[in-house]
């Protein structure tokens, strides 16, 4: 059953997500914003095991940094970010797709926290927690991750 669906901005990269996400996060970092053409990133990750996408040829991957080994993957025809790779052993592997590539982002469940917040352009006035550099960051993505993992999903 497919839970949610999207696609880049042309609708010739399509996918859809069998398994709620498992976290959805506000990312400063330079790349991300670069990547994105924005202040910061509003992503959601989720198992790659349950994504599916149309087609994989018709976007162009790019590695910007490792480690972490990230693809960045943008359409070949609207040169959009579509889905982005993030390559951890078997069971670990994300998708990370920005959370406006989806039909209804309104479904998607909240942003949980910032991701390198020292880097950002501008404060935001919000209560979430907010990390560091990229240990902090990964640090507390790896705790919203695992909470996300025992806790149901909402
Ligand atoms: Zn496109
Ligand atoms: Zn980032």
């Amino acid at each position: 059953m497919d839970i949610h669906s999207g696609g880049c901005g042309c609708g010739s990269v399509r996918f859809t997500l069998s398994a709620p996400p498992i976290l959805r996060t506000l990312c400063h970092c330079s790349i991300c914003q670069a990547f994105n053409d924005a202040p910061y990133a509003d992503i959601t990750l989720i198992a790659r095991r349950h994504v599916t996408v149309n087609d994989l040829t018709l976007i162009d991957f790019q590695a910007y940094r490792p480690p972490p080994n990230v693809q960045r993957g943008r359409c070949r025809r609207c040169g959009q970010p579509a889905i982005e790779q993030l390559h951890l052993p078997g069971p670990m592997a994300l998708t990370i797709i920005p959370s406006r590539n989806f039909d209804d982002a309104e479904a998607l469940p909240p942003p949980r926290m910032h991701g390198f917040y020292d880097s950002r352009v501008a404060d935001i006035a919000d209560r979430l927690p907010k990390y560091h550099g990229y240990w902090g960051s990964q640090l507390g993505a790896m705790r919203h991750l695992l909470g996300a993992l025992i806790r149901p999903s909402r």
